[in-house]
């Protein structure tokens, strides 16, 4: 059986962040993911300034496809405009799959590609042994909505009423507009869709909801997606023939609560696995980020990993306070 000090398991920005951190301090970690990077991810690809400023890179000089986004905000088909969103500063757009590879390859640390199945704590020897194949001392979850780490040694305390479902599609469209669309409350969906212009003539158009509005409803998000694309062939974002091939796909993701731990003695849960993604906009990069680098400096000892710790809006200021007071169900009650 192999040891190392730290085992991430999950290579995706969060797992990532919080490798580079443990190797720029000179510690032993080992990324373990059961694909094989570049690997596909389902997201829209919207980032922050604040994204870069904290993995320590410019816009300028990421060495992949890139787009800065122009904002127009819709709400229930009143058209706003917002160069970037309030207070978040400028906004972008990558694609997932070259900045995820991008980002594993920068921590420098090494990656083998495993599927993690069985994690469980030696107690006598104080450490964490996956799969009978490695053992650790620190494991860090940071596989995901569905991460292993997080099912075998921590409660499920990601609050249902906050997992969001989702369909989206990216694809190459040469006709794409330059602006980048959100339309929030859209038939009543209580979240938004979106139309994310990408560098190289790509276009990431998706549609992201409450998964209890859905249940309480009977509302269906397949629907929704089919009316969604129909007013974008209508508002002649996209034409008919594209609308009627395009397949799309999507999976769940938590936004963050104030309950839950995210730390219990050497083990740490970060990202999508801890359900981190913003209230307001469902942001996961900014918080997956955050929540690496976070879990690395309480490994290392120089801070405490706490969720309180993290960003909760991706707006701020006047829009945030707009949202509570128009969009009530999107304000976080109690202490988030
Ligand atoms: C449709 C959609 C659109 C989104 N759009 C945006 C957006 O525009 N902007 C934004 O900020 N956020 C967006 N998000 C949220 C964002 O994608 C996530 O919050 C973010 O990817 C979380 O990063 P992570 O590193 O925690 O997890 P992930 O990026 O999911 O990485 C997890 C890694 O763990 C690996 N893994 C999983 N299980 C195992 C296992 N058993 N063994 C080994 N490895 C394993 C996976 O292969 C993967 O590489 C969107 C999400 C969805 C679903």
């Amino acid at each position: 059986m192999r040891h190392v000090e730290t085992i991430v398991v999950g290579g995706g920005p969060a797992g990532s962040s919080c490798a580079g951190e443990l190797v720029r301090a000179g510690r032993e970690v080992l990324v373990l993911d059961k694909a094989r990077f570049p690997r596909l991810k389902l997201c829209a690809g919207w980032i922050t300034q604040k994204v870069f400023a904290d993995i320590d890179f410019t816009p300028e000089d990421y060495p992949h496809a890139i787009n800065r986004l122009d904002i127009r905000t819709h709400v229930r088909g009143l058209p706003f405009a917002f160069r970037g969103l309030p207070t978040v500063g400028c906004n972008w757009s990558i694609r997932r799959t070259e900045f995820d590879a991008w980002l594993l390859e920068r921590s420098g640390a090494e990656v083998v590609q495993h599927q993690v199945k069985n994690v469980t704590r030696d107690e006598g020897a104080g450490r964490y042994i996956i799969d009978d194949t490695f053992s650790c001392d620190n494991i860090v979850g940071a596989g995901g909505t569905t991460c292993p780490v997080r099912k075998a040694l921590f409660a499920e305390e990601r609050m249902k009423s906050r997992q969001i479902a989702t369909l989206e599609k990216e694809f190459t469209y040469p006709r794409r507009a330059d602006t980048c669309h959100l339309y929030f409350l859209l038939r009543g969906l209580e979240g938004y869709a979106w139309y994310v212009p990408k560098a190289d003539g790509q276009v990431n158009i998706g549609i992201g909801g409450k998964a209890r509005w859905f249940r309480n409803t009977g509302e269906k998000i397949h629907d929704h997606w089919r009316s969604f694309l129909a007013d974008l062939v209508q508002q002649g974002l996209l034409d008919a023939e594209t609308a009627d091939g395009l397949k799309e796909a999507g999976h769940p993701y938590y936004l963050y609560t104030h309950d839950g731990a995210v730390r219990d003695g050497g083990a740490y849960v970060i990202g999508d696995s801890a359900g981190l993604a913003t209230v307001d906009l469902g942001e996961g990069l900014g918080p997956a980020i955050e929540s690496g680098i976070l879990a690395a400096h309480d490994i290392l000892g120089t801070a405490t990993y706490d969720k309180a710790a993290l960003t909760k809006y991706s707006f701020g200021g006047l829009a945030q306070w707009i949202m509570r007071r128009t969009v009530g169900r999107y304000h976080t009650r109690g202490r988030a």
